[in-house]
């Protein structure tokens, strides 16, 4: 499984596009997330975009899925003919299509390929484009679901936004990565993750690699030093705060 960082920003950090991810296990492929900043780092750092088989939305907060108009309008320009799914929590295909119909009118009638929908719950395990996927609620200010992906031999669990719950840290339990928001540093932030809640996670769940995603962007500019700190401070398992074209090869 390959694993790398198309953005790694928040919200609206005018330096880092919003967090987006693209996981490669043999010829299948996967995008976690693409908001307004997104999709543009997904075509610099992609081999191969018009392979992509699947985009998954965490929650409808903008910086996880407006950049998906972007995405698809490219991918009807390039030629694009294969189909394309976008797995998501439930009304992500009224909410992609109201989307498209107000950044694109015309799009779907010009794409030559299909838009697949799925709608995730995290009752449900769900086999799709060679992965396994698995859902858990984190604790977020709209309903967000992180999601575990298995292939390969591999697995990797990715929190979108919110706060470790019990749910997020027994689905995460055993994965080879975690990929987790972590947008302030230390205190609580109702409805987010922060780097000491990620790295408790990871110590808990035996993860192998910890990726801290998503951290509010003046933290990240003036707290960097105390942030790695507690990074190379961790035992037993490895921490890191990737930067937007970082990949890892589990
Ligand atoms: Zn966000
Ligand atoms: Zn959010």
């Amino acid at each position: 499984m390959i694993v790398s960082f198309a953005g790694v920003g928040e919200a609206f950090d005018e330096t880092l596009p919003n967090t987006s991810v693209l996981v490669e296990s043999g010829s299948s492929s996967i995008l976690l997330d693409c908001g307004f900043s997104a999709s543009c780092g997904f075509w610099g750092l992609a081999k191969n975009p018009l392979d992509l088989d699947a985009v998954y939305i965490s929650h409808f907060h903008g910086d996880h899925y407006f950049g998906l108009p972007s995405l698809i309008v490219r991918s009807v320009e390039e030629g694009r003919r294969k189909r394309l799914t976008i797995l998501g929590p439930s009304g992500i295909e009224s909410r992609v299509n109201r989307l498209l119909e107000l950044a694109y009118s015309n799009v779907r009638t010009k794409a030559k390929f299909e838009l697949f929908f799925i709608e995730c719950d995290p009752d449900e395990d769900i086999k799709h484009s060679g992965f396994r996927f698995r859902f858990a609620m984190s604790s977020h200010s709209m309903p967000s679901l992180g999601v575990r992906l298995d292939a390969g031999g591999k697995s990797l669990f990715y929190s979108g936004d919110g706060a470790p719950t019990f749910a997020t840290a027994e689905l995460a339990r055993g994965c080879d990565m975690l990929i987790m928001e972590s947008y302030i540093l230390d205190a609580d932030a109702p409805g987010h993750g922060s780097v000491d809640s990620s790295l408790e996670l990871a110590r808990q769940t035996g993860a192998g690699i910890c990726a801290l995603v998503h951290v509010q962007r003046i933290v990240r500019r003036t707290q960097k030093g105390r942030i790695m700190a507690k990074l190379n401070g961790v035992d037993g398992f490895k921490a890191v705060l990737p930067e937007s074209g970082d990949s890892f090869d589990l």
